[in-house]
């Protein structure tokens, strides 16, 4: 299948890669240095999104946030200029669920489809093609999409309508938040008690405090290993997804705004850029030494 493929970063990379070794054509726009290993695989550079729209039958996005999706759908020479009826738009980024809806409607009144794909993983998962991915749209555009997915991932659910995909990220979003401040906090404390981390953190792995988060940025915790991963500003972006919809239905998420508080704190820092696992430096700024 002709599959287009926009947003080539630490996550579309990979995704694009497992596509064109799966023998797909992939149209790739914006193809720089760090990702000229894909042409070399067999992507075809290509030029403006409205291009890769023209060329492809399912045009795949992975980009940061809700307004470079809406520039890249959108803007001047978008892939909304490119499409023809019957096309399919999937939108794998993590974006706010309500613009999600809008977005879909403006696509599918061109005759075309409209999936939210967001994922889970992270770099990991999309290099080992394991990743989670959490669908939005109708069982029959799923269906057509699902072979696409199996190249990418593992655990694939078409959660409910367009929107469901980024509402299940974002829930995803806030558990992982407040595991890594529930994981910092518990570690730090054992820490300034006069404990060895390492060795409280080995001691929890089996019992009910244990989870991916105390293994993994439990771990980077312990060795200060802050390298993304996955950025803090990119937490701080679903975070502010998840508090502006909670709002929108006036629902209050009063630990996720703590958790947002340290995220910002870290930023304010000048630790933006580092893996969401630095959060424990926000704690650390309010412990004694
Ligand atoms: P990234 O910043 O590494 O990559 C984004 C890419 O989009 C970059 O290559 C950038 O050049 C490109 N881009 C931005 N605006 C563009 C535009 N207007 N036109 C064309 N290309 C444009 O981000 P990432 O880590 O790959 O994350 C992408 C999405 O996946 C985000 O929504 C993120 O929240 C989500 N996500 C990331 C991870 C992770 O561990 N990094 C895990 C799960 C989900």
């Amino acid at each position: 299948m002709n599959i287009g493929f926009i947003g080539l970063g630490v996550m579309g990379q990979p995704m694009a890669q497992h596509l064109i070794e799966a023998g797909h054509e992939v149209f790739l726009h914006r193809v720089k240095d760090t990702s000229q290993h894909l042409v070399e695989k067999g992507g075809i550079p290509t030029g403006t999104p409205a291009e890769v729209a023209k060329a492809a039958q399912v045009i795949i996005l992975m980009l940061p946030d809700t307004p470079d999706v809406e520039a890249v759908l959108f803007g001047p020479e978008g892939v909304a200029e490119g499409l023809t009826s019957g096309k399919t738009v999937v939108d794998m980024s993590s974006i706010s669920p309500v613009a999600t809806k809008d977005f879909a409607n403006r696509i599918v009144e061109q005759g075309c489809a409209y999936l939210d794909a967001p994922v889970s993983g992270g770099e990991a998962g999309a290099r080992a093609g394991t990743l989670s991915i959490m669908v939005g749209g109708t069982s029959e555009v799923f269906d057509q999409v699902l072979p696409i997915f199996r190249h990418m991932g593992k655990n694939i659910n078409l959660v409910g309508g367009v929107g469901d995909g980024q509402t299940a990220k974002i829930a995803n979003q806030i558990i992982v938040a407040l595991t890594i401040e529930a994981v910092a906090e518990g570690l730090l404390f054992a820490s300034r008690a006069g404990a060895d981390p390492a060795k409280v953190r080995d001691a929890l792995m089996g019992g009910f405090a244990s989870s991916k988060i105390l293994e993994l940025h439990g771990e980077r915790m312990i060795n200060r290993t802050f390298d993304p991963g996955f950025r803090i500003s990119l937490h701080q972006k679903d975070i502010n997804n998840a508090l502006s919809t909670a709002r929108s239905f006036r629902m209050s998420l009063p630990s996720t705004a703590l958790c947002q508080e340290l995220f910002n704190s870290c930023a304010a820092q000048g630790h933006g850029e580092l893996d969401h696992s630095a959060l424990v430096k926000a704690l650390e700024t309010m412990a004694s030494h």
